[in-house]
């Protein structure tokens, strides 16, 4: 029967296999399972259903929607997958899984080769020393990267791609793989249920329609957790007119992250974020600036300050010391310079445009300055409208940067997320060796390694790309190369675990009840006041988020503080989300659209209350630019060279926080 918005349609599902999300991730494990599924039939005579679900559609759901100009992920033969995970541990000031690094460079230039097939262009120079763009891809003749030619590097690790419709390819093939009758678009999935018989085990998930009355209720197996990282927890730079725009798709909002943690997964790095310096108000891209067109960044004299205040590089060994230093500690020499008041930071890209012209001919020049222009239309065409609405020529005057508010993600240069199975063939430790190990929670495995590769500490919980935590860097390429890795897994865990049927700890009906709760809150006090968004007994989704914006930005590190905070500091953001948390429930729902923003809303508190409760615990400052706790403004190797990690329980609502140790399986030392 029908819904209607009051009385919503429930719809029950079995499957096998839920994938939950659209993106790299959803899309690399919709591409890989179907074999595996096949083969399971096959062999062990295993029948498995899998299914898709995502809150949008697929062919521009994620943070790759509007396409990208590079893929940031590509070892290529000049590199070793060893290689790879030194970099990302430098990255991220020591403190990430090379299990799971390592495991992802070896396997990741496979999806490359797959999106070439598929139809991407990826710029290179061919065998004959040509180079090929995606604007004079050969009809005929173009080689495939694995077959011969060689990549346009814009960086160590980055290959050029006319990539606006990167999305459109890779989401065609998870489709056509998938079949049209095993994926639901639109459909918000709001929480995970755990089993009757196993709380530490999933047993499905629930989450509703936002075109239609309708309450969706699955039951599975495994399923695959994988709905990007979390955008608009700070106040973003954007207000006013302006709302809406961040760097981070609005779309993704800590889904992942607390779905998980809800669930009872434990979580990891949840401190970590990123602070990106981007091209200000357009947020656009600024790699093809600093890499391919060896742009520098200025202050507002046009003093290069990655040389002017590299001295404060030596008070963060080795991470400062390295090659390329970490990402953070850049955003730390920019931000000297702003809170000096030696602002606004610049990219000249003037002197950039000029030198090329030294040594490339006019037509040459004019070419880059169109792939320049590309670059934004490629991936952040707002960027293009800032360029043109304020007469901006590159080539005649420098555009602003400004460091962006912080996002938290685990697949870009961030690493927080979710504790992951690993590989178990590098080498990871297999017991717990940190002398703390007793403070860990008994039920959570010691070693890195518990039996199905991208599997959360939960039972028949995997999670891929942004979800992975302790390990950044994979980007898009990476993030679709872990969901086909996690796709093997699941496989294996339901073949293994065949007899297993799921039972929800909840009833559905008080699954629809919680889920409709806002939309019930507005029509029993609608007509309580005359004017519709003003109400003593709700608060609207967009004041709710207002108020966790502003928490999160003047307490936990945000613009409005120059990311700095202290003990005290958190402590106020403690009490306070707390209150927000009891207030949340008063949200309310006017129509679908509402519905998505107070769950989206939801996701993000405990998102956000995460973020802080492992800021409060790390008492040292491991990613200075970032964030800093100015009473512990340090890097404190022998006491803070560990993961942070912690389990929240969704029935006392309340955080577990605790050390776990680190340790190298690559030598760092190289
Ligand atoms: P996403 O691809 O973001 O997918 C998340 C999916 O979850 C989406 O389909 C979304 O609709 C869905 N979803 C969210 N919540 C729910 C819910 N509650 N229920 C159901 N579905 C839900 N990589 C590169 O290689 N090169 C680049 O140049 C590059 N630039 C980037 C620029 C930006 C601004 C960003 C944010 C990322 C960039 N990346 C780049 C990284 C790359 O986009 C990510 O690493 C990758 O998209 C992560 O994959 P994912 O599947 O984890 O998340």
């Amino acid at each position: 029967m029908a819904g209607t918005f009051g009385n919503p349609e429930v719809v029950q599902e079995e499957v096998d296999i839920l994938l939950i999300g659209g993106g790299m991730a959803a899309c690399g494990a919709a591409y890989e399972i179907m074999p595996w599924i096949q083969a399971a039939k096959e062999e062990a005579g295993v029948d498995i259903k899998v299914k898709l679900v995502d809150k949008a559609a697929m062919d521009r759901s994620g943070a790759v929607a509007q396409g990208l100009s590079a893929i940031n992920t590509y070892i290529g033969s000049e590199q070793d997958p060893a290689d790879y995970a030194r970099m990302v541990s430098n990255d991220l000031m020591g403190i990430t899984r090379d299990d799971l690094a390592y495991d992802l460079g070896r396997n990741v230039d496979d999806s490359v080769h797959l999106f070439e097939e598929w139809g991407l262009p990826i710029w290179k120079t061919l065998d004959n020393g040509e180079r090929v763009d995606g604007a004079t891809w050969p009809k005929e003749g173009g080689k495939l990267l694995k077959d011969g030619g060689k990549p346009v590097r814009s960086g160590k690790w980055q290959i050029m791609i006319n990539g606006e419709s990167y999305k459109w390819i890779v989401a065609e093939a998870a489709k056509k793989a998938l079949g049209s009758d095993n994926i639901q678009e639109r459909v918000f999935i709001v929480k995970l249920v755990n089993d009757a018989n196993d709380k530490n085990r999933v047993a499905g998930a629930v989450g509703f329609s936002v075109r239609e009355d309708k309450v969706y209720v699955y039951k599975f197996k495994a399923c695959l957790l994988v709905a990007g990282g979390c955008v608009n927890i700070f106040r973003p730079r954007s207000v006013g007119e302006g709302q809406g725009r961040a760097w981070y798709p609005v779309w993704n909002a800590g889904s992942t992250y607390t779905m998980a943690a809800e669930a009872g997964a434990e979580l990891t790095m949840m401190e970590n974020r990123f602070v990106p310096a981007r091209f200000k108000d357009g947020y656009g891209p600024v790699g093809a600036w600093f890499l391919l067109f060896k742009a520098q960044a200025t202050n507002a004299y046009g003093e290069v300050y990655m040389q002017k205040n590299k001295e404060l590089l030596n008070d963060y060994p080795p991470y400062g010391q390295a090659a390329v230093p970490a990402s953070c500690l850049r955003n730390h020499l920019m931000l000297k310079e702003m809170k000096e008041g030696r602002g606004p930071i610049y990219m000249d890209t003037v002197t950039a445009l000029a030198k090329l012209r030294e040594t490339l001919s006019p037509r040459e020049v004019k070419h880059l300055e169109a792939e320049a222009w590309e670059d934004f239309l490629d991936m952040c065409v707002g960027q293009c409208g800032i360029w043109v609405g304020e007469n901006v020529e590159p080539e005649k005057k420098n555009s602003e940067l400004m460091p962006t508010e912080p996002y938290l993600l685990g697949s870009h240069s961030g690493c927080c997320g979710i504790w992951a199975s690993g590989p178990d063939d590098v080498g990871a430790p297999t017991t717990e060796e940190h002398p703390e190990k007793d403070k860990i929670p008994a039920h959570l495995p010691q070693g890195w390694n518990w039996g199905y590769r991208g599997m959360t500490t939960v039972k028949g919980l995997f999670t891929a790309g942004d979800g992975v935590g302790a390990s950044g860097h994979k980007f898009s390429s990476g993030s679709h190369t872990e969901g086909r890795l996690a796709a093997q897994s699941m496989v294996k865990f339901v073949i293994d675990n065949k007899d297993w049927k799921p039972e929800l700890d909840t009833s559905v009906d008080s699954l629809v009840e919680e889920i409709y709760r806002p939309v019930r809150t507005f029509m029993e006090h609608k007509d309580y006041t005359t004017a519709i968004d003003v109400n003593p007994h709700y608060i609207t989704p967009r004041m709710l988020q207002f108020r966790l914006q502003k928490i999160m930005d003047e307490y936990v590190a945000g613009v409005a503080t120059y990311y700095n905070t202290n003990g005290i500091m958190l402590g106020i953001a403690e009490e306070k989300l707390g209150m927000l948390k009891e207030d949340a429930l008063k949200m309310r729902a006017k129509d679908l659209h509402e519905l998505l923003r107070a769950w989206e809303n939801y996701h993000r508190i405990l998102t956000a209350e995460a973020h802080m409760k492992h800021i409060q615990f790390r008492e040292e400052s491991r990613y200075p630019g970032f964030y800093y706790r100015t009473d512990h403004n340090y890097v404190d190797e022998e006491n803070w060279h560990c993961f942070v990690n912690s389990v929240y329980d969704k029935n006392t609502k309340t955080w577990t926080v605790f050390k776990r140790a680190h340790k190298d399986l690559v030598d760092k030392s190289k």
